[in-house]
Parts: C-alpha cells; structure tokens; sequence
C-alpha cells in the first residue's frame, strides 16, 4: 500500500501590496512571475524531490526576480547599500539555517540552506557568512548586481520624507519579502524566507525573515513562511506561536494563523501576512495588508494566484 503524500506548495512575494500602485503591467508581470517560481518548487515535488529542495527552487525564482524584495530586487537600507536576509527550516528533523546581512550573496536561501548543512551553526551574519560562502565555493557577486532603479527611487522618497519629517520614521513602509512552504511525497514539510528587508532601514537592522521561529519555523505538523512589519513579528515569534497554537492546543492551521496575523500582531502595532501549511496539505495564507503576493498548487494539483485581498 502506497502512502505518498499529494503535495501542496504555497509561495508569498510579499504583504506590502500598495493596491493604488498595483498597474495592469505590474499585475501581470508578477503574476507571471510567480507562477514560474510555483512551478519551480511544484514540479520538483512531483519529480519527488523534497519539500525542502522544493522551497529552495521557488524562492532562488523570486530572488533573480526584480519584481520582489529579495535577492536582485532587494531594497536599498539608509546608507545606499543592499543587505540581504534568509532562512530555511526542515520540518521533519527541525534543523535550520539563517543567514543576516550579506551583500554579495545572488540567492541568500542557497548561503542559509548550507549553513544547515555545512556548518554546525544555524545563523551566520555579515562578513563571517561571506566568508563561509567562500569556503564553500558559492560565488560572490558585485554588491552592484543587486541595485534596480524602483528600488533607489523608492530610497530617495524615504529619505525625502524623513527628512521633511512627513513621515513617522518609525513607519518606515514595508516594501514585502519572499518564501515558500511545501509538503513533500513522503508528508515533509519545509518552509524558508528571503527578503532584502525594510527600505531605509539602518544601524545593521535585522528583521524577522532570517529569525527562526519568527519569520520561518517548520515541523512535523504545520509551517509557516511570514511577512510584514519585522519587529513585530520577532516579538509574537509569529512562525513559531502559530505551529505551537497547532501543536499545544489543537488549533486548526487557519485559527493558529488568524489569531496570530490577525489578532496578536495588529494589537502589537504591526502588520503584514503569513503563508502556513499543514501537514494534511491545509493552507492558510491570512494578512492584514491591501495585498499579500501569493500562489499556490493545492491537494488537487490546482494552481492559484492572487495578489489583493478578497481574490
Ligand atoms: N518582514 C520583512 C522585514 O521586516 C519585510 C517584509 O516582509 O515586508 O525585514
């Protein structure tokens, strides 16, 4: 008797959707975009591959996609400089890897991918991460491969309103985020997050997506892929909180993550969206933003794709 799993993978771009900039070309590029990255990870399942080879594939798309804040299309911090976030979490055995802070990494999932693999750590940052990719053979990039001209703008007009006090710089707007969560022909679940975090940011400021717990967590029965406003959801240790609600109290996979996204983090302030799957191949994808970037191929091998809230 066969007790392979059908499997299910979900992937955000990220929940800092601006409906009013949302063009007709921009709806369409993205869409296509993410079906490619879906279909990245979704044929690698099918092939048999394992969910978190799966996660790695869709998001290495998104990453050399302009499109999202992540990889080649990351925002630019205070300084003018690109700094790079990301992690990935195996579910059936909860090991794990981060990486923080990086400027020559082209896909900041494949550096966090082998320091759960090729280290004894979980979370590398800075120059030491740069310095591990080398010695492991991963090629470094020009810091310049990663400038696109959206994202400069959108640094000048931050700094603009700061500057001009127009803006409450503790609102710097969220610019999204990328990553994956999928389950596997043997019932595996992964999940990992990449982002080039918040546009402005400064100080060597960190977020949630290379957080453990916060941004990504992974386990046997549930994971979670986050994004949003990062702070907050390294205070609710949002990834984690919704799995344990799942594990702990018996939640269903939607409750845990509504109660999280839409309750716990929006009372703290914050703001921003999830994409969570169980390991019954349920899904939920709640968040609180005009839109969240999302796609997914569901038990019955349907492909769906929605960007605003209420598609
Ligand atoms: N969560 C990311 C960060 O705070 C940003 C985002 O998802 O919009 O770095």
């Amino acid at each position: 008797m066969s007790h392979a799993t059908t499997p299910v993978i979900v992937i955000h771009g990220g929940a800092g959707v601006v409906a009013k900039e949302m063009t007709p070309e921009k709806d369409k590029a993205v869409r296509a975009e993410l079906a490619k990255a879906l279909h990245a990870g979704y044929d690698a399942l099918k092939a048999g591959a394992s969910s978190l080879d799966a996660v790695a594939k869709a998001i290495v798309v998104m990453e050399d996609s302009p499109l999202f804040n992540a990889g080649k299309g990351a925002v630019f911090n205070h300084d003018g400089r690109n700094e790079l976030d990301a992690s990935i979490m195996d579910g059936a055995t909860l090991r794990a890897g981060a990486i923080a802070n990086v400027h020559r990494i082209r896909n900041p999932i494949l550096l966090a991918r082998a320091v759960m693999e090729k280290s004894p750590h979980v979370m590398l940052i800075d120059d030491g991460a740069e310095q591990f990719a080398k010695s492991i053979g991963m090629p470094l990039v020009d810091p310049k491969y990663f400038y696109t001209e959206e994202r400069w703008q959108q640094l000048q007009q931050a700094l603009k309103e700061e500057q001009e006090q127009s803006v409450d710089p503790a609102k710097t707007p969220h610019h999204g985020t990328v990553g994956a969560v999928a389950l596997d022909s043997k019932g595996n679940l992964a999940a990992g997050t990449s982002t080039g975090g918040m546009t402005n940011k400064r100080f060597g400021r960190v977020g949630d997506s290379p957080i453990i717990g916060a941004g990504t967590y992974a386990d046997v029965r549930c994971a979670v892929s986050a994004t949003g406003w990062g702070e907050f959801y390294i205070r609710a240790t949002a990834a984690r909180d919704i799995c344990a609600r799942v594990e702990y109290r018996g939640d269903t996979l939607t409750k845990a993550a509504d109660d999280v996204v839409l309750g716990v983090i929006p009372k703290l302030g914050g703001d921003g969206g999830v994409i969570a799957l169980d390991a019954q191949g349920n899904i939920a994808m709640p968040f609180n933003t005009d839109g969240m970037y999302r796609a997914w191929i569901d038990r019955d091998g349907k492909m769906h794709i929605a960007i605003l809230a209420g598609e």
